[in-house]
């Protein structure tokens, strides 16, 4: 099988890392790929915004198989157009896409499909948007409806900083993502991260993680693409991932199918585990990212022949998927001034002596400088172990950290450490 796989960060680092074992590789190319990608696959350059360069370049290259990683191509439509041009893809097409892409659509599902969610309204203006504000208690959740980079959520403590965000929102802060505004009931309890795989009809459950979104210890300062991650979330029983299933991706998969949209690739539900069970936070479209890089240092199985049978339409001729039953966590190493304005070009060396068994480093922000490796972005490397529990994975994941030299970079010290707490105590 020849695969293309889209994409540039630590996670599609982790998915190259992984579909390269699988037996049925042939060739293996990547746009643009980073570094760490280029290790396993041929690193070209395409305009995914293009989406007839990428048809005329999957049929010079006789790609069997493409793998969207991110979100915006997705949201873009290009899984539809290289599936009208009859090729596979894993991922969705622009209108399923919209669980990610529109927040107000994943909402208005939920109510639809009866799906356990935070009560809201959708507002196109901002009147509307601050008479309907005055149903809610504070604190609540003010959302740009569209794509913000992770960035389009705010947690109002008052009115006054709740209508404040709903006026930023509405002068175009958050640019066209901010045309709409989705208010929310704020929900009390602890996330967790749901993955399943699903061809439209069959539905595989791809595991459990926790991931931390802060800059800083203790899960406080700004917002990131996320500071670590680990996998599996015990804090999702069987029971709950039970009920996760039952309530929240089979209604999903079902209704989007029954209306014309069906969805094909990985779903990624972000809940809340609150009293009353779990409820739906939001979906991505895609693995998430650095959480994808603990599934993949867990999965056993072939991810190519998986994601092709889910191109397929055949998932459900797959056994399950099997996974490692040690955790995984890993740690992201960022440049220092991450999330606002990270340091580029700081030197990074060491990795072949941090990497050992049960230890993987992926690739993200970095680059080759007349062949020595520099910092190229805000995240940069994700430093990812193995253990017999999330507190040796901790251990193992630090100890290959402390190996590295990367003098302008940082990373949190205390990843996983809800998980770490529980099992300590
Ligand atoms: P989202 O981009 O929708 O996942 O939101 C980003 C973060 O905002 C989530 O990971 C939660 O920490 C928080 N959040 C979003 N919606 C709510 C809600 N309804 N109640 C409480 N926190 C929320």
């Amino acid at each position: 099988m020849n695969i293309l796989l889209l994409g540039s960060g630590g996670r599609e680092h982790a998915l190259a890392w992984k579909l390269a074992q699988s037996p049925s590789l042939e060739k293996f190319y990547a746009s643009p790929g980073n570094p760490g990608i280029a290790q396993h696959a041929e690193c070209v350059k395409l305009d995914v915004l293009d989406h007839a360069e990428v048809i005329q370049f999957c049929g010079r290259n006789r790609i069997d198989l493409v793998v969207v990683g991110p979100e915006a191509p997705l949201v873009d439509g290009l899984a539809g157009s290289l599936r009208d041009a009859d090729i596979l893809v894993f991922g969705p097409d622009a209108a399923p896409a919209q669980l990610e892409g529109s927040k107000g659509f994943t909402k208005d599902l939920c109510a639809r499909a009866n799906i356990p969610t935070a009560g809201y309204v959708r507002a196109t203006n901002q009147n509307d948007a601050l008479a309907a504000l005055d149903k809610f208690s504070i604190p609540v959740v003010i959302k740009a409806d569209g794509l913000a980079a992770g960035k389009g959520v705010i947690i109002a403590e008052t009115r006054e900083q709740a209508q404040d965000s709903i006026a930023m929102m509405f002068e175009g802060g958050f640019g066209d993502a901010g045309a709409e505004v989705v208010i929310e009931e704020f929900l009390t309890g602890e996330e967790a991260s749901f993955f399943a795989i699903t061809d439209g009809k069959n539905v595989i459950s791809f595991g459990t993680a926790q991931d931390h979104k802060r800059v800083g210890e203790g899960d406080i300062g700004p917002n990131t693409g996320g500071m670590g991650a680990y996998s599996p979330a015990p804090v999702l029983t069987n029971v709950l991932q039970k009920q996760v299933m039952e309530k929240i991706i089979r209604p999903t998969v079902d209704t989007l199918a029954a209306e014309g949209m069906p969805y094909s690739g990985v779903l990624f539900a972000g809940l809340m585990l609150t009293e009353t069970g779990p409820q739906l936070i939001e979906y991505n479209a895609r693995f998430g990212d650095p959480e994808c890089q603990v599934l993949m240092m867990r999965l056993k199985s072939d991810l190519a022949a998986i994601m092709r049978a889910t191109a397929k339409g055949e998932l459900g001729q797959m056994s399950a998927p099997e996974f490692d039953s040690q955790s995984a966590l890993t740690v992201v190493m960022a440049a220092n001034g991450y999330p606002s304005t990270p340091e580029k070009g700081g030197k990074i060396q060491n990795l072949a002596r941090a990497e050992r068994e049960g230890t993987k480093i992926f690739h993200a922000g970095t680059a080759e400088v007349d062949g020595k490796l520099v910092a190229n972005g805000g995240r940069v490397l994700n430093v990812t172990a193995l253990g017999n529990n999330t507190t040796e994975a901790q251990t193992k994941a630090y100890a290959a950290v402390d190996q590295i030299n990367f003098e302008s970079g940082f990373c949190r010290r205390d990843i996983g450490w809800r998980e770490v707490a529980r099992e300590n105590s």
